[in-house]
């Protein structure tokens, strides 16, 4: 195939985190609400995104037709050296960016919808689910899903509905059906709905709907972060930018990226950290939704209804009600058991980062790059700029992961 891309870069497996951590990573379980999750995993998940969640293998070969799809959603990404933002800052050191801004969903997410998508309809599925806060998971999904020949729907919060009819709009582009959650749909939506026929939904009570809507239907529930089979998925964002950086002659010595459940940040950093050398990396969470500082290392639920199995990993609750940040996908309570577990040994910093310092990071990248990052990106971004204010005579190389782009969530510049 004549191609002008360099698809070189597409590495041919998945990177899997777990063998190579300091202590094992303590497997999802069944909860008290819920007895047998890890059961109903098997009814809703595809068979292949079962075993990967639960594999200790180190890689994961890649599908042919998942690596063509890569391609036709513009993988490789650009790994980008901010040369204006150097000058900006009066950096000695080198400032790279990887982004995943440049797939067209606009953010990595479309990164573990392509394989889930493909091993349902290997399985012979026709339709898929799963729910959406923000908008982009629900994109990612909703294209995955017409790629590889399927229908789906998704649950997106209702504020969320009300709030980005443009998101809608893309999905509904894109094929999927989207319905505001709650929904009359599923049992969990019909309760919500009963009591409050305006409710402005959650995305603990749109998973319960997605995965109730699953089980009836006798469909598939894709996941879009936290689980380790994502983050294995997401690891072609770091096996990617390791080998530009080797093309580039640079080792990257700072990485920094931004957690919501932590896969664009555990995708970028751990293929990259493989090697065990000495680097400072710093996971950037939202000041709103403190889960290194003030939550808790415990197992603990992924959806408020306690569905799916419980995990092990630092969480505020999985009642904990953030403010009404921008930065929506940076709202979940928890985060990835790999990511939890190196967060606790230390290997991993973090570091909280408020909106009004969010809208200036994006305003100084948008400025000196052209770039408008997403709300989230933001936050790595302003984690970059600290860091740099505060080592200004090191000329180490930091290389940044800008998680997607902010088109489609301009607002942001309303508020600040
Ligand atoms: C969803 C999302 C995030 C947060 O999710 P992670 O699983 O932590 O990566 C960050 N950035 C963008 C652009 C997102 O869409």
């Amino acid at each position: 195939m004549i191609s002008t891309q360099n698809t070189d870069i597409i590495p041919e497996n998945w990177y899997n985190v777990v063998p190579d951590l300091p202590e094992p990573m303590p497997p999802p379980r069944d909860n008290d609400m819920h007895k047998s999750s890890i059961e109903l995993l098997n009814r809703i998940l595809p068979k292949k995104v079962i075993e990967q969640e639960f594999t200790f293998k180190k890689y994961e070969r890649i599908p042919d037709e998942v690596i063509e799809l890569y391609e036709q959603i513009g993988r490789p990404t650009p790994l980008v050296r901010a040369k204006n933002l150097e000058r900006y800052l009066n950096y000695k050191g080198k400032i790279y960016y990887k982004f995943e801004g440049a797939t067209v969903t606009g953010s990595h997410k479309i990164n573990t919808a392509i394989p889930q998508a493909y091993y349902a309809a290997n399985e012979g599925i026709k339709e898929v689910t799963t729910e959406t806060g923000a908008g982009q998971w629900g994109t990612a999904t909703a294209l995955a899903s017409s790629m590889n020949g399927m229908k789906s729907k998704v649950f997106m919060v209702n504020v969320s509905y009300q709030q980005k009819p443009l998101r809608k709009t893309v999905m509904n582009l894109y094929g999927s059906e989207v319905v505001p959650s709650p929904s009359p749909l599923t049992p969990t939506g019909r309760k919500f709905l009963s009591d409050s026929p305006n409710h402005p939904g959650s995305l603990g009570i749109a998973i319960s709907e997605a995965v109730e809507y699953a089980l009836e239907n006798n469909i598939r529930y894709l996941l879009g972060s936290v689980m380790n089979s994502v983050i294995t998925h997401q690891s072609i964002i770091g096996l990617e930018t390791q080998k530009q950086l080797e093309i580039a002659g640079e080792e990257a010595e700072v990485l920094i990226g931004c957690v919501g459940g932590g896969s664009n940040f555990g995708g970028f950093v751990f293929p990259i950290i493989r090697d065990g050398k000495e680097r400072t990396i710093i996971s950037s969470t939202a000041r709103e939704v403190p889960k290194f500082s003030k939550g808790k290392y415990k197992y603990d639920y992924v959806d408020n209804a306690g569905i799916l199995p419980s995990i092990k990993m630092y969480s505020l609750g999985s009642d904990f009600v953030p403010e009404s940040i921008y930065a929506g996908g940076l709202r979940y309570h928890g985060a990835s058991p790999s990511l939890s577990l190196l967060v606790k040994n230390g290997t991993v910093k973090s570091e909280e980062i408020g909106e009004k310092q969010v809208i200036e990071a994006l305003r100084v990248f948008a400025n000196t790059q052209g770039i408008v990052a997403a709300p989230e990106s933001g936050h790595a971004l302003a984690s970059a700029i600290n860091y740099v204010k505060s080592n200004q005579g090191e000329r180490k190389t930091i290389v940044v992961n800008v998680s997607g782009h902010g088109l489609l969530d301009m607002s942001i510049f309303n508020r600040g």
